[in-house]
């Protein structure tokens, strides 16, 4: 390439370079009607000199101010007497420097073709690496893996999180709020899973149905708040005594009324459990001056079935609620079996 040539060719490039940078418009003009490209943003190839000159105004209008081009190497060529080329590496500095930005090498290849009088620009390429290629790589391969495994231990983190957050939201969707034991809609779910459970095992499924005794007047004679109180004592008793078996589900029914659900037990397992959470109420001794014994009791109601297929677990429920009818019928503050069905 001779000395001329090389000066016309870096002055082609400068002069495309300093109207770039100056997001001069009228840079349109140097556009061959011959043209093909492609913007480093961008995965299209353009055709046409339309197309190109939509691109460059979109790229001045998003960024108006001047551009910093500081080169880093440049290489020009001669591809026929008409047809001469640059390869150039620069970093790219935005009016609003963006540090990583600025960091990364853009690659342009200009393509200048004589047409007539005039040099025209018949070829732009532009690429912004965001992934560097390592030493004995030309695709930056380990980059993209390190990438991707760190997509995926953020991916891992949230889906964790995630997870979390749900299990915290069943946890609390299966709450009662003033008690802190399960609540009826947990039960509900528990009693139909055990059941038919109990069905395809053909085992036995207990419930133990707890009501307070005269409440009402608990709470006329102490206040709501009191009452409130003496519910989430009896609550922390019942799980403390109760669910002592992995399955089983101590949950407020709803109002002053509990459920102990007891996956597998039998009717004396069950008695024997009722019978342990009627010593340990008795044992807390709550006061309740309107009670025929002075401290607040409860009443239990406990059925036992193996259930047939054709069985309903809303038969359970009516007949632990029964039993506790009769309890509460024979004087209150005492367990009662619903009969072998
Ligand atoms: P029995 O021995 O026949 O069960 O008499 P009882 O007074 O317990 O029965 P009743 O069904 O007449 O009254 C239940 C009471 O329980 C009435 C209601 O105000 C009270 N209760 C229900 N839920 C709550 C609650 O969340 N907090 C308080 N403080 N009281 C409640
Ligand atoms: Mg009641
Ligand atoms: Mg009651």
């Amino acid at each position: 390439m001779s000395p001329e040539r090389q000066r016309l060719t870096r002055m082609l490039f400068d002069e495309y370079i300093a109207m770039y940078a100056s997001r001069d418009a009228r840079l349109v003009d140097r556009f061959s009607e011959n043209f093909s490209g492609f913007a480093g943003s961008s995965d299209k190839l353009i055709k046409s000199r339309s197309e190109w000159v939509d691109i460059t105004r979109l790229d001045f209008a998003q960024v108006p101010g001047h551009i910093g081009i500081e080169m880093r190497d440049l290489f020009p060529q001669e591809l026929g007497a008409d047809v001469l080329a640059v390869t150039a590496f620069f970093h790219i500095h935005l009016p609003n420097p963006d540090p990583l930005f600025a960091s990364e090498t853009a690659r342009l290849v200009l393509v200048f073709r004589q047409e007539g009088d005039d040099w025209r620009i018949a070829h732009s390429s532009i690429s912004i690496p965001y992934g560097l290629a390592r030493d004995g790589e030309v695709y930056p391969a380990s980059r993209l893996q390190q990438r991707n495994q760190e997509l995926q231990a953020l991916v891992d983190e949230r889906t964790q999180a995630l997870a979390q957050a749900n299990n915290q939201l069943q946890l609390l969707s299966n709450t009662d709020g003033l008690t802190g034991i399960a609540n009826r809609r947990h039960f509900d779910q528990a009693l139909a899973h055990e059941w038919a459970r109990a069905q395809r095992a053909h085992g036995p499924v207990s419930l133990i149905m707890l009501d307070v005794d005269v409440f009402k007047h608990f709470n006329d004679h102490y206040g709501h708040l009191a009452g409130d109180a003496c519910l989430k004592s009896l609550a922390l008793t019942l799980a403390q005594t109760g669910g002592r078996r992995d399955g089983d589900v101590v949950a407020r029914f709803g109002g002053e009324e509990f459920v102990v659900l007891l996956p597998g037990a039998d009717a004396p397992a069950a008695l024997e459990v009722a019978q342990h959470i009627q010593q340990a109420i008795q044992a807390l001794a709550l006061p309740h001056d309107g009670a025929p014994h002075g401290i607040v009791t409860v009443s239990f109601g406990v059925a036992t079935m193996a259930p047939e297929r054709e069985q309903l677990a809303e038969e359970l429920v009516r007949r632990a609620d029964r039993a506790m009818y009769r309890a509460k019928q024979g004087g209150r503050n005492r367990i009662e079996q619903a009969p072998e069905p």
